[in-house]
């Protein structure tokens, strides 16, 4: 999350000082339950209220859509601001005075020239607009535009314009005429012109510089606040290029900017749903024919920073891609950037031939509504992308492809689905599945690191699945502060099967207190934010606790989840051995069957132990 410079420790006495309750209920109206306060949820639409808003714990969760967090998060997802804007707005609200960091002359100085290139960016759209509109050169532009279906209405409303074919048009017309004239340095500084190779660079010397846009339709790129940041241009002929982007600049970073989200904000947000495509004229036609939440990027790779942005408005993004070998890849690349962030995806892909702009004009919206709805998650997606790859290729292209898969496979945290997935990838290619077992258990040994990693998550609505009963039973007591620093001292995170109570339980054993005790509060606010574990922190600890003797129920749950894991070990540990008699390495084989007996009988003392301490316990891992 981009904190901008306020210091943390403002940050905390906002949050303190805050009252969730205050400000959830000027959103919507709340009612009393129990300790907590309940609501209808204003990010779904529902008819029985599922939203909890907690004052003892300063969160609110929707145990109907998931979303939830604390009062910053509430602000930033129902206002659609950024983190910084709203701890401002609330310091004001509560008489906290948010400091800026004291400028320097140098940081005065740039603050001063965004401020001028959002004005001279205006004036730039405002004469890229008129010359579409006015300028008989234009009628080129114009017949194109028609001819691509785009409406006057549509014109007015994306601020489309056009850069005449001169070297210098824009140039002249905004460092002359106009109401005010601009300097050539904030032209430059702006990238609307470009220096010349060589000839007079001198201060304030028009003739070094020529226009940037020339003969292109114009397309204005807004921020959220609806200044002008940057441009696009298209040609209207068989020109290249085909897109020509604004530089970066001051105001303008591709790499956190979506076309149309100013326009969008509105549809993503009743929709719940963002759709990600490739070009502004598929965008610009998709929200013509009234598909309103969608937006494109700017001809470069999605980023971490787009992701940021998307969560402020929607958990729920599907992308666009072409269905051939670099749709798949583009979106092989894409899967690491959103494992982890919480976001459910999905990969549309349209008919051969077809792009968003002709299929919504030749099929309407509804067509495309349909296929967004039936597109398949991003792990499905690539997967059957690879298999379709690994299929008709070679050999080595089959090994490879089966590596691959394997690797996305592991980024399942839902054992049924794994098992499933392996069984469908075994059948596709023809291959053994106990082989294709044996090599995925390997590969999971071997990423058992990288397993533990923050920011490793499922993807898709596995984020809100339930966790397994004993593991639940656990988490839930340990939220509501019902375990003591020896109870704590009995849990591993790695005995947990779920990545999410895993990640939640190795962070609460870190921040135990020096007499081990759980640090319960502290830990929940730190992780109540968490993509991939604040979903089941606040819904854990919002829901209520009915356990009448919270001893035995950690015991029995502590046996049952131990009990499961030695399980699983000794199912990986007999597949091995099998393995390693077929291949003829007896030595291994006899050291597998050994560790076999040992956790045979690890269980068996577990079983019959009763409702001992469950302290020794610990050494079946060693
Ligand atoms: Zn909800």
């Amino acid at each position: 999350m981009d904190r901008g410079l306020i210091p943390e420790e403002i940050i905390n006495r906002i949050r303190d000082r805050a009252d969730i309750v205050e400000v959830v209920s000027a959103h919507l109206s709340l009612g009393k339950a129990g300790q907590n306060f309940k609501g209808l949820c204003p990010f779904h639409s529902e008819k029985t209220p599922s939203f909890i808003v907690s004052p003892s714990r300063q969160m609110f969760h929707c145990f109907g859509c998931g979303e939830g967090g604390n009062v910053f998060t509430f602000l930033m997802k129902i206002e659609g601001s950024s983190f910084p804007t709203v701890v401002r707005n609330l310091g004001e609200k509560y008489g906290i005075r948010v400091e800026e960091q004291p400028a320097s002359p140098a940081a005065r100085q740039r603050a001063e020239q965004v401020e001028r290139l959002v004005e001279l960016n205006k004036a730039a759209a405002e004469f890229f607009h008129k010359t579409l509109l006015k300028d008989p050169a234009a009628k080129p532009a114009r017949v194109y535009l028609k001819e691509r279906g785009i409406t006057a209405e549509t014109i007015e409303r994306f601020g489309i314009g056009y850069a005449p074919q001169a070297w210098d048009g824009a140039l002249k017309a905004l460092t002359k005429g106009g109401k005010q004239a601009w300097s050539i340095e904030d032209l430059a500084a702006a990238g609307l012109i470009v220096a010349r190779e060589q000839g007079g660079k001198k201060p304030g010397d028009a003739s070094g510089y020529y226009d940037r846009f020339r003969g292109r339709v114009i397309l204005a790129i807004l921020d959220l606040q609806k200044r002008v940041i940057g441009f696009g241009g298209r040609v209207i002929d068989d020109g290249v290029p085909k897109y020509l982007n604004s530089p970066e600049t001051p105001l303008f970073r591709k790499g956190r900017t979506l076309y149309g989200l100013e326009v969008a904000r509105e549809g993503i947000t009743r929709e719940d749903q963002v759709v990600i495509v490739e070009g502004y004229f598929d965008a610009i036609a998709l929200h013509q024919a009234g598909v309103t939440n969608v937006v494109a990027t700017l001809g470069t790779a999605l980023t971490s920073e787009h992701v940021d942005l998307i969560r402020r408005f929607t958990r729920r993004v599907v992308l666009l891609f072409d269905p051939d070998a670099a749709g798949v890849r583009a979106a092989l690349r894409t899967l690491d950037l959103f494992l982890g962030s919480g976001l459910a995806v999905q990969v549309g892909s349209l008919p051969e031939g077809e792009d968003p702009d002709t299929f919504v004009r030749s099929r309407g919206p509804e067509a495309f509504t349909a296929l967004v709805r039936q597109a398949p998650s991003l792990l499905d997606f690539t997967v059957a992308g690879s298999l379709a790859i690994g299929r008709q290729g070679s050999v080595e292209d089959r090994v490879r492809c089966v590596e691959e898969v394997l690797a996305l496979l592991q980024k399942l945290s839902n054992p049924v689905e794994k098992s499933a997935a392996l069984h469908h990838v075994a059948d596709q290619l023809g291959l053994d599945e106990k082989v294709l077992m044996e090599r995925y258990r390997q590969l999971t040994r071997n990423s058992s690191v990288a397993d533990h990693v923050p920011g490793e998550a499922s993807v898709g609505p596995v984020e809100s699945a339930p966790l397994p009963k004993d593991e639940e039973v656990l988490v839930r007591l340990l939220l509501h502060d019902k375990l003591t620093a020896p109870m704590l001292a009995q849990l591993a995170a790695d005995d947990f099967t779920d990545p999410r109570a895993r990640r939640l339980i190795a962070k609460v054993l870190e921040g135990r207190t020096e007499r081990g005790e759980p640090a319960v509060n502290e830990a929940i606010i730190n992780i109540q934010d968490d993509p991939q574990c604040g979903g089941i922190v606040r819904a854990l600890s919002l829901s209520e606790l009915s356990y009448d003797d919270v001893g035995t129920a950690f015991r029995d749950s502590l046996k049952a989840l131990k009990l499961r894991r030695i399980g699983e070990e000794i199912q990986e540990v007999k597949t091995a051995q099998m393995v390693a008699e077929r291949a003829g390495q007896a030595e291994t084989a006899r050291t597998l069957m050994l560790r076999q007996n040992a956790l045979q009988q690890e269980r068996q003392r577990l079983l019959s132990a009763g409702p001992l301490p469950l302290t020794e316990v610990g050494s079946v891992n060693a």
